[in-house]
């Protein structure tokens, strides 16, 4: 089976593509096989591997634990994602590497990156170079979700603004997970992001929208504050009808942030865009309807 082909193709497949598409198949379920058969020679008998093409999944816990993982949670998000965002699919052998706790989790980082590579991942990271996506389950599950989002990402769009990868990545990181038409489908959620979020408007720290669009550096000063921009004018764009549209209109037309938000509303400059976010934002609450959804995330933030 080929997970992320399961979505919407926006062109009629032909019957050569057909064949070439079924090739392709077989080349990347037979690379997954390969990569999975390293891997457990890597890790050793304590960590189960299960594929699942483009994904090999591993991780601490039991086969049965990952099959499980995988059919409730990891191929509905996946397929509801690539529904609304995502043209390409993940065409190489991706690895989604679970630990179930800190100590594992930070084993495996310090045995694998340099020192202080991933230094700011306490939840979890993607590694482009390794087509790795690694998590921290005991930060909750919805960290799988953003980092496979980031691999989504990278087969989709490569050039995407930061903002805009971490942006969807963090506000998909929480989600409800439904059923629209008969199609899985994401739900964001507020979280924690939205406290840090308020707290910093409060402070008059707001980043201007205009600098966010722009930034190529999302580990400065505060990148808690970075994250929670990026995620909350996603949802502020989700919440206007207009986040898929957006997306696309970065990848399809290179266009500026101006002239996408132009499309949205061509009356509006960039003071007013972040004037109207700014009191969004501050109207929004965290409930626990909501689901504040990770413990360890709320000990980090020291409030
Ligand atoms: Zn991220």
């Amino acid at each position: 089976m080929l997970l992320l082909a399961t979505g919407c193709n926006q062109h009629p497949t032909k019957r050569d593509d057909k064949a070439t598409a079924s090739s392709n198949s077989l080349d990347l379920a037979e690379r997954c096989d390969r990569a999975a058969i390293q891997l457990r020679s890597q890790l050793g008998s304590e960590h189960s591997v299960i594929v699942r093409p483009p994904l090999i999944i591993a991780g601490d816990q039991s086969k049965n634990e990952l099959t499980s993982l995988y059919s409730s949670s990891i191929q509905p998000a996946t397929v509801a994602l690539k529904r609304r965002f995502f043209n390409t699919a993940i065409s190489r052998p991706t690895t989604v590497l679970l630990f179930s706790d800190q100590t594992t989790y930070q084993k495996h980082t310090a045995r694998h990156y340099a020192a202080g590579d991933h230094a700011n991942s306490i939840y979890g990271y993607y590694e482009p170079t390794d087509q790795t996506a690694v998590v921290n389950l005991s930060a909750g599950e919805g960290t799988i979700v953003h980092e496979l989002i980031h691999a989504m990402i990278m087969a989709d769009y490569p050039e995407a603004p930061i903002w805009l990868n971490e942006g969807l990545a963090s506000l998909f990181e929480h989600s409800r997970l439904v059923e629209t038409q008969g199609k899985p489908d994401l739900i964001p959620l507020h979280n924690w992001r939205l406290r840090v979020l308020q707290r910093g408007i409060a402070d008059g720290q707001q980043i201007p929208l205009r600098d966010l669009a722009v930034t190529t550096n999302k580990h400065g000063q505060n990148d808690a504050l970075f994250y929670s921009h990026a995620r909350y004018f996603c949802f502020y764009l989700y919440e206007l009808g207009q986040l898929e549209e957006l997306y696309a209109g970065y990848r399809n037309k290179n266009e500026s942030p101006r002239e996408l938000l132009a499309h949205i509303a061509p009356d509006l400059d960039w003071a007013d865009w972040d004037r109207n976010f700014r009191k969004w934002a501050s109207n929004q609450r965290l409930t626990k309807t909501h689901g504040d959804d990770s413990g360890a995330i709320h000990r980090l933030l020291k409030d």
